[in-house]
């Protein structure tokens, strides 16, 4: 569990978006601003909004990315839940609205917690190595250490062919 209780202001928390389907912008504005409307997290910085090429064996199509620095002080697996309940939710909007859209939120990292249980892992297994995360999550959390290093130290070895900044700040959700 976390070393500090986070009652005073709230553990600090690094949060992964991302989608390929329907409209993946419009998703991550919506998750954005509904944890933010959560009395107990605030979202205190947003990476530039970034494309990004898929990843994996499974032809599909290109991701839109983005990572989040909040506040919060829930426990990790609160947060797991409403992350979850957050998706649940803009899935069953995109099915009566707009047809399939999927959206993706992942806790990378939760203060300085590791945690290795059957529904979550802290920091997140595989952030270290993609780029999709590291270079948004560079932009507002460069310091945080996974795995013994700074995440800025991560994102310079990364892999970073095909990523592409498509906002020009952090502002993006604010108005999507
Ligand atoms: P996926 O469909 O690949 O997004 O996997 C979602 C599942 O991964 C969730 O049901 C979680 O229980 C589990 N999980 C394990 N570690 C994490 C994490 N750090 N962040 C989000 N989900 C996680």
């Amino acid at each position: 569990m976390p070393s500090n209780d986070g009652s005073r202001s709230g553990f600090r928390v690094t949060l992964g978006l991302g989608g390929n389907v329907g409209d993946p912008r419009q998703a991550m504005a919506g998750a954005l601003k509904a944890l933010d409307a959560d009395s107990l997290i605030e979202v205190e910085a947003v990476s530039r909004l970034y494309r990004t090429p898929p990843w994996g064996p499974v032809a599909q199509d290109w991701f839109l990315n983005c990572c989040a620095l909040v506040r919060t002080t829930m426990q990790p697996l609160q947060l797991l839940e409403k992350c979850k309940g957050i998706e649940q939710t803009l899935k069953r909007q995109r099915i009566v609205r707009w047809g399939p859209r999927t959206i993706d939120i992942d806790i990378l990292t939760f203060d300085d917690v590791s945690l290795e249980d059957e529904r979550l892992t802290i920091p997140h297994p595989r952030m270290h190595d993609r780029g999709f995360v590291l270079l948004p999550l560079a932009e507002i959390a460069g310091d945080v250490r996974v795995r013994g290093r700074t995440v800025s130290d991560w994102s310079l070895e990364c892999d970073r062919q095909g990523i592409e900044a498509v906002s020009d700040d952090g502002d993006w959700w604010r108005t999507s």
